[in-house]
């Protein structure tokens, strides 16, 4: 639980900062190929502002994924290193109070939840396990066209 007082922030601001569990970040993920399986780490400057409950600062957190296309296993940090949240104390959409506490818990899954990849890749443009190969074998085919054709260009200043 991140839990704020808002009799701490009445009259100034609070840095919290610190560790949410796996458990109680329950991202709730139904997929083989991200697992978040380590703690999230925030460091986050809380104030209230008139009304409302204002949290700035950085969240992170390690996923554990497999690369859909080659299935390498990989770590895939994510961070929101500005995140921001203001939460209205007052209307319909205010937070659940809990002896002087409101968990920002909820929020923080939500918003961290978004920035997690929908197909984890173990690289940029990886092509899978059958491709690899493939590509090498084009790379180093480019390699001799360029050298030739460099060679080529050479034979003509020569003139
Ligand atoms: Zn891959």
């Amino acid at each position: 639980m991140l839990a704020v007082n808002l009799r701490h922030v009445e009259t100034h601001e609070i840095h919290l900062e610190g560790e949410l569990s796996v458990e109680d970040l329950d991202f709730g993920l139904d997929d083989e190929m991200i697992r978040a399986e380590q703690p999230l780490r925030y460091d986050l400057t809380v104030q209230k502002l008139g009304h409302a409950l204002l949290a700035q600062g950085r969240l992170q957190v390690t996923l554990n994924c497999q690369c859909v296309r080659c299935l390498t296993p990989f770590e895939r940090p994510v961070a929101l290193p500005h995140w921001t949240l203001l939460l209205p104390l007052a209307g319909d959409e205010r937070p659940a109070v809990h002896d002087d506490c409101v968990d920002l818990t909820p929020f923080v899954r939500e918003d961290m939840l978004l920035e997690f990849p929908a197909h984890p890749l173990c690289r940029p443009g990886c092509a899978g396990l059958k491709a690899i190969t493939t590509a090498a074998a084009r790379t180093a085919g480019e390699r001799e066209r360029f050298k030739s054709s460099a060679w080529a260009e050479l034979d003509k200043l020569k003139l």
